[in-house]
């Protein structure tokens, strides 16, 4: 059994739906006080009222991760209504598809406004409030996208999701003296609405790439970051922790065959 988590303030980047939804949720059920982000207000305000439906505690707030003013705003409301931050989960994140030859300047730009600028920017609206309390926990969703495999379509995805890595580990050597860890969850494919939208012969695909067989549920994820967020992790700092069922495993298709 981990140390309770009960009480602590815990903001979920991109938490609406998804991934980060599935963290709210899980955290929650913790006792954790969570607040929900996303750009969509209502929808962010649903999920959070879904929470308190279950017996959680949880607030929602309007705000898009890559601007300043709304990571500002963000990091206000969770001191405002839950006292404080003492964990912030930078999960929000976007992934459409552009493969290299069609690729312009501005899909570029989005994708890391929203992925990299927008952990950056997180962080760095929670930093006076992490600090005061004496020590923190930053989780950051990466993706085996980038920091381990590559995916037609998806380069700027990538390169962000990777970024996000090299931040993390400068993050995590500044923010030692404060007592304030810095790692990463590193998603395979995770059924999602997001991910859903991709399709079913993509879906098909990817499952069909897993030794598990199956795709990720959000609560695989959420489990890997609430142990990131225990006060059990606090000696682990600058790391990743993939989950994935596998997928990065097979050296190749053949690894697979036979298996089931
Ligand atoms: P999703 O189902 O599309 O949900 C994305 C959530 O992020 C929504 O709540 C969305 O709400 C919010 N969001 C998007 N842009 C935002 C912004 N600029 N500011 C604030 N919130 C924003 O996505 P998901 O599949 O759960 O993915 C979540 C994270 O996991 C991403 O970082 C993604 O890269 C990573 N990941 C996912 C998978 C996967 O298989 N699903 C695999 C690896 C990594 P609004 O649209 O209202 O803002």
């Amino acid at each position: 059994m981990l140390t309770s988590i009960e009480g602590r303030s815990v903001i979920v980047t991109g938490s609406s739906k998804g991934i980060g939804k599935g963290i709210g949720r899980v955290f929650a059920g913790k006792g954790a006080r969570v607040l929900i982000v996303a750009r969509d207000g209502s929808e962010a305000e649903a999920t959070a009222a879904e929470i308190r439906r279950s017996g959680g505690i949880a607030n929602a707030v309007a705000a898009d991760v890559s601007k300043v003013e709304d990571n500002g705003r963000m990091a206000q409301a969770a001191i405002e209504l839950h006292g404080g931050i003492d964990i912030l989960c930078c999960n929000a994140g976007i992934y459409p598809s552009a493969k290299l030859f069609d690729l312009n300047e501005a899909d570029w730009d989005r994708v890391m406004d929203v992925n990299l600028k927008g952990t950056f920017l997180s962080v760095h609206a929670c930093l006076p409030a992490l600090k005061a309390r004496g020590k923190g926990r930053i989780v950051i969703t990466s993706s085996i996208t980038g920091p381990i495999t590559g995916n037609s379509g998806w380069s700027h995805y990538a390169a962000s999701k990777a970024g996000q890595l090299g931040f993390l580990r400068t993050a995590a050597i500044e923010l030692a003296p404060f007592h304030i860890t810095v790692n990463a969850v590193l998603p395979g494919n995770i059924l999602t609405e997001g991910l859903e939208a991709l399709g079913p012969e993509y879906t098909a695909r990817m499952t069909s790439a897993i030794p598990a067989r199956r795709l990720g549920s959000v609560e695989d994820v959420a489990y890997a970051a609430l142990f990131l967020a225990s006060e059990e992790a606090a000696y682990i700092t600058g790391q990743t922790l993939v989950v994935d069922g596998g997928q990065v495993l097979p050296e190749s298709q053949a690894a697979l065959e036979d298996l089931y």
